[in-house]
């Protein structure tokens, strides 16, 4: 593929997350690997963007403002338009019962905070068949 080509299928990514350093953290890290980042900090804000921007993966945050990203996620794969775009769940505590929910919810991956750098890497990349 040529340069120029290559630049045209560069994947986009939403990271919906209310803390600055953590959004910070992912933000930069997606950007030197290459991606395009979009960011929202509520679920809500998230709806919205993804519909208008459709994002080739969402990284959900769980504990937001207002709505949980557990919820959003459900609302994400009730939208027909919303369904089909990957979406990675992380979370600071798992407990049981919470986890649980949040794998019910309908998210195509799982992973607990603080992240392993490599791991969170290769599985963005998994589900982004990035590069190919
Ligand atoms: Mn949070």
């Amino acid at each position: 593929m040529s340069r120029k080509a290559a630049a045209k299928t560069v994947k986009r990514i939403l990271v919906v997350e209310d803390n600055e350093m953590n959004m910070k953290l992912f933000n930069d890290l997606l950007e030197v690997t290459g991606y395009e980042v979009m960011q929202s900090r509520n679920g809500y804000d998230a709806m919205e963007q993804a519909k208008k921007q459709k994002p080739d993966l969402v990284l959900m945050d769980i504990q937001l403002p207002e709505v949980t990203g557990t919820e959003v996620i459900k609302w994400f794969k009730a939208d027909p338009d919303l369904k089909d775009i990957p979406v990675i769940a992380v979370t600071a505590h798992a407990m049981k019962e919470e986890e649980r929910r949040i794998r019910e919810s309908g998210c195509e991956y799982y992973m607990t905070k603080p992240i392993s750098l490599p791991h969170f890497l290769e599985t963005v990349a998994k589900f982004l068949k990035f590069p190919d």
